[in-house]
């Protein structure tokens, strides 16, 4: 049997991997198709280059937009599974807040595990191999590259990704592979980005980092929260929290805009006494001033010219003021306008519809024979090793079932 592995990034090696270590035949061919120089490139690129390739907290609700589908993959191939693939590849786990990453912290660690496993068993890599047309015959499917027939497979697992950060390779082949199968696919957009925002502080803001809750609100209603280290950008907002916010802001027609509470650990009335009991305590000194006790400098300046405040002493400052000021500290508002694109995004939202690939197998139920793992499925995880775990996942489970032979072979 010959097996064809479409995209050779982290849902492509472990479905290779998957494939060799189930095959009952040591003769059957595995073979991954990868269209740029080398494999696994975004793999470096996670993480920051560090690699947070899992998270202790595997609740299928971190997964959109069909957790059930995962939650049926995660019962074939459990969390506690992936763990121990990643363990027999020799690769230790340390966690950070219950994110996992490789104990060297190393993305390129995980790589080289996954290119070692997979040469010890065997499978072939063909590089600057780009597959543009898939031929579906009677037994099995012929991959033609650039005009080029790459002969007939048997089984061929499509792992090219999405769309997001084309410049590691994956951008958008698989889509157009899935519609040459006759599959249906929701529409892409990227997610995990840099939003875009309008405010007329941003330009002298941009660099700031700071410790906020952040609140995503859509046509008025909150829709999702966060916390964590947000960092100020020329163009809006980016940081951990703001990139799960991202997706449900960039959705089709969203009026999104994100709240930043600067004093999350206090209630609305609460911050404002506080702000009161500072003027009356300090009257001597001028706001910035009082404010520079407790807010990171740079945002004295924006804030204060945000409710029409400046360089005036704390005692002369009117409860109207106070109240305005505490309300902008809880509830400084960023409308969204946009995203930082594809390049900077880090994970796709749409692909090829779930509901046409069986989560026991991962085989198209269009189209025996075909099966799909990791971002070119209409699955995306949040932020915190989600789509890493998501793309092991999947890549071994459709590895494993594509290695097993069945009546029609
Ligand atoms: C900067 C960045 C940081 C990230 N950090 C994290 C993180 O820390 N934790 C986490 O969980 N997730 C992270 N992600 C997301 C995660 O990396 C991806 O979701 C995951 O790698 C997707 O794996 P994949 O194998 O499905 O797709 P990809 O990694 O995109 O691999 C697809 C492969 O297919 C190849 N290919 C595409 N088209 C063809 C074709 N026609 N023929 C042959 N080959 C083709 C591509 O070149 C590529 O090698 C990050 C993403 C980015 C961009």
């Amino acid at each position: 049997m010959r097996i064809a592995i479409i995209g050779g990034g982290a849902a492509g090696l472990a479905a290779a991997i998957g494939a060799a270590r189930a095959r009952t035949d040591d003769q059957d061919e595995i073979m991954i198709l990868e269209k740029m120089d080398r494999v696994g490139r975004k793999i470096l690129a996670t993480g920051n280059g560090r690699c947070n390739i899992s998270n202790e907290d595997m609740d299928v609700s971190h997964y959109h937009p069909d957790p059930a589908f995962v939650e049926k993959v995660f019962t074939q191939v459990t969390p506690a599974d992936v763990l121990e693939f990643w363990e027999s590849l020799g690769l230790e786990l340390v966690s950070e807040e219950g994110r996992l990453y490789p104990a060297s912290l190393q993305a390129s660690a995980v790589l080289d595990a996954l290119r070692a496993e997979a040469e010890r068993l065997g499978v072939r890599t063909a590089c600057e191999t780009p597959v543009d047309q898939i031929v579906p015959g009677k037994k099995g499917f012929r991959l033609v590259s650039q005009g080029r027939d790459l002969g007939r497979f048997h089984r061929v697992i499509i792992t090219a990704g999405g769309k997001a950060s084309p410049q590691f390779g994956a951008d958008g082949d698989g889509i157009k592979l899935a519609a040459g199968l006759h599959h249906g696919y929701a529409g892409l957009r990227p997610a995990l980005v840099r939003l875009k925002c309008r405010n007329p502080y941003l330009k002298s803001l941009a660099g700031c980092k700071i410790q906020a809750g952040a609140r995503l609100s859509i046509s008025g209603h909150t829709v999702q929260t966060g916390a964590g280290e947000i960092l100020f950008t020329a163009e809006g907002l980016s940081g951990p929290p703001i990139l799960d916010l991202s997706r449900e802001a960039l959705a089709p027609g969203a009026e999104a805009v994100i709240h930043l509470n600067l004093e999350p650990g206090m209630r609305e009335g609460e911050c404002f006494w506080w702000l009161q009991q500072r003027c009356t305590r300090f009257s001597y000194m001028n706001l910035p001033a009082m404010l520079a006790g407790i807010l990171n400098k740079r945002l004295i300046g924006p804030l204060l010219k945000s409710c029409g405040l400046g360089d005036i002493p704390c005692g002369s400052v009117s409860k109207p003021q106070v109240q305005k000021l505490a309300r902008l500290l809880q509830d400084w508002e960023f409308p969204v306008i946009g995203d930082a694109g594809w390049r900077e995004a880090q994970v796709t939202v749409g692909g090829v519809l779930t509901e046409e690939v069986d989560p026991a197998t991962m085989e198209s139920i269009k189209c025996p024979g075909i099966f799909w793992a990791g971002e070119v499925l209409n699955i995306d995880g949040d932020c915190g090793g989600y789509n890493l775990h998501w793309a092991a996942a999947s890549g071994l489970l459709a590895g494993h079932t594509a290695a097993l032979p069945n009546d029609k072979d």
